[in-house]
């Protein structure tokens, strides 16, 4: 017999419990009791700053109010990733978000800039992106809604505190029935015959039992891998950075940019990602290459303010878990796996995972077709990512061992033909799952120096000076665009400030 689950308990209170405890409250009929454990003992990574834009379908989905997100968690506005130093020092390119110029007709906008890149005539690739042009020149204004308008190819994510996230959201799912319970798990109970969980035993000696358990516990995986043992892939042969340290300061240098940095360093690299009360800054690095001391060392010699707080060391290995879903217990978050937050991809996957649960959700049965297709889906979605972040890596043109290394390794035939079909002639297939679409890897397979040898040989049709004149008017109407918005820093001091900025 099945039926509706009426019970479901998360396990973790972190970005991932918190958003996912959200979401339930505001998806689940009446009648489904949602509570959440968490322990202010254990606390949560306490880092995780930057997002991309489907962040903003999760907020509209709950009916967040933006300014009032924004105020709460110290946001600002981020339109893209700067690289820095990637292809060796003083070089730098941008991966915005949007898309790149407009197709002309069947024929792609990038083949027709490939073309005037090969006469010698093309301006940059990001002065055909809106989103660069306004990170280049600090500004920001809403996209707007008439697609007619060059202001709606405007795409944005934030740069946001993910504790006051967190925070904000617990307020959110409190209010809609979620029940918070204090208290560290001491023991997880499974069904004697099926090792399906039955229920947690905490410290106090009070235990909660549930039909449904999501594990949000971080990279302890309490559930999914300490009682179920999942199992975990480990990647860190293409993606060897194992820590991180975390160092925020004063905001000062270039201030609060809409946009986060990535800078490539000796045996790693460093971001900064600028909130309204604080810069974020650290550097991920690999332990086989650089000491944490001199981690710690290059980072503190590098922040642009005056520290605040001491630095925060952690530790990881880059992979996934080999079933997120497992029995009656789904792994969202950190518990699910990990890869570095280059392109700020794991609240992402939160929301990813959230959304796959919805579009699943069981019943007491826990139909085994369902949990394959769940975790067939994560598996091809977080491949995709793994593939997009490696790239970086492997494309890269610096001379320290920790760069030749990467260089050198053999890297997944996922990656190495879509390399290679690039580079021929600037073709991309990119696959519906993909979270980076193709202008995505356009911007990053070129910024790396993967420069394709030809182009579509029929846009060699198009005539050349109507082709110029095309492409100058566009990257005009862009610029232009771009001159006319506010300043990112004046926007948010008028629309969201922070009631306590410090
Ligand atoms: C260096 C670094 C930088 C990052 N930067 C970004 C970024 O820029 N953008 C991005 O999207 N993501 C980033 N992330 C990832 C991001 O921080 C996490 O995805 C996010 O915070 C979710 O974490 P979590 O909730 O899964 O785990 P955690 O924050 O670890 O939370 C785990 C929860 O489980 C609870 N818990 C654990 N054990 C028990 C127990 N026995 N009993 C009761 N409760 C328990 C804890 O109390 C806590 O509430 C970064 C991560 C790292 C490591």
């Amino acid at each position: 017999m099945t039926a509706s689950i009426r019970e479901v308990l998360i396990i973790g209170g972190g970005t991932a419990g918190w958003m996912t405890a959200a979401a339930l409250a505001k998806a689940l009929p009446p009648g489904v009791r949602v509570r959440l454990v968490e322990s202010e003992q254990i606390g949560t990574v306490g880092v995780g700053e930057a997002t991309i834009p489907p962040i903003n379908t999760f907020n509209q989905v709950l009916g967040l109010d933006e300014a009032d997100f924004m105020r709460a968690t110290k946001a600002s506005f981020k339109l893209a990733i700067e690289f820095v130093g990637w292809m060796g020092e003083g070089h730098r390119y941008l991966h915005p978000f949007g898309n790149f110029g407009l197709d002309i007709e069947a024929l792609k906008f990038h083949q027709a800039w490939l073309r005037a890149l090969h006469e010698g005539w093309a301006p940059p690739i990001d002065a055909f992106n809106l989103s660069a042009q306004a990170s280049h020149l600090k500004r920001y204004a809403p996209p707007a809604r008439d697609p007619g308008q060059v202001l709606s190819s405007l795409k944005y994510a934030f740069h946001f505190d993910a504790g006051l996230y967190a925070r904000y959201l617990r307020a959110y799912a409190e209010q809609r029935g979620v029940i918070r319970i204090e208290g560290k798990v001491a023991e997880v109970r499974q069904h004697g015959e099926t090792g399906f969980v039955t229920g947690v035993a905490l410290e106090s000696g009070q235990a909660l039992e549930a039909e449904l358990f999501i594990d949000c516990s971080g990279f302890r995986g309490l559930l999914i891998e300490q009682a179920l043992q999942a199992g975990y892939d480990d990647w860190s042969h293409w993606l060897p950075n194992d820590r991180a340290v975390a160092l925020p300061c004063v905001t000062g240098g270039d201030g609060l940019t809409p946009y986060t940095r990535a800078t490539a360093d000796a045996a790693g690299w460093r971001w900064r990602i600028p909130l309204q009360h604080r810069t974020g800054n650290g550097y991920v690095y690999s332990s086989k290459h650089i000491s944490d001391d001199e981690a710690l060392s290059r980072l503190r010699a590098t922040v642009d303010g005056e520290p605040l707080g001491e630095p925060n060391f952690l530790r990881f290995q880059a992979g996934r878990r080999k079933q997120a879903w497992v029995k009656n217990v789904v792994a969202i978050g950190l518990s699910s796996g990990f890869l570095e937050p280059l392109e700020s991809t794991s609240i992402h996957l939160i929301q990813a995972g959230i959304t796959k649960l919805l579009a699943l959700f069981p019943h007491t049965g826990f139909d085994p077709v369902e949990i394959a297709e769940y975790n067939r889906l994560t598996a091809l979605q977080v491949e995709l990512i793994r593939d997009f972040i490696i790239l970086h890596f492997k494309a890269n043109g610096r001379d320290e061992p920790y760069w030749r290394d990467a260089r050198a390794m053999a890297i997944p035939q996922s990656l190495q033909h879509k390399i290679e079909l690039f580079a021929a002639s600037g073709r991309l297939f990119v696959s519906d799952y993909d979270l980076f679409a193709e202008a995505s890897w356009i911007a990053v397979l070129l910024g790396q120096g993967v420069v394709p040898r030809r182009h579509d040989p029929l846009v060699d049709a198009l005539e050349t000076d109507a082709l110029k004149a095309q492409l100058s008017r566009l990257a005009g109407l862009i610029r232009q665009t771009a001159e006319a918005l506010p300043p990112h820093e004046a926007f948010i001091a008028r629309y969201c400030a922070a009631r306590d900025p410090a």
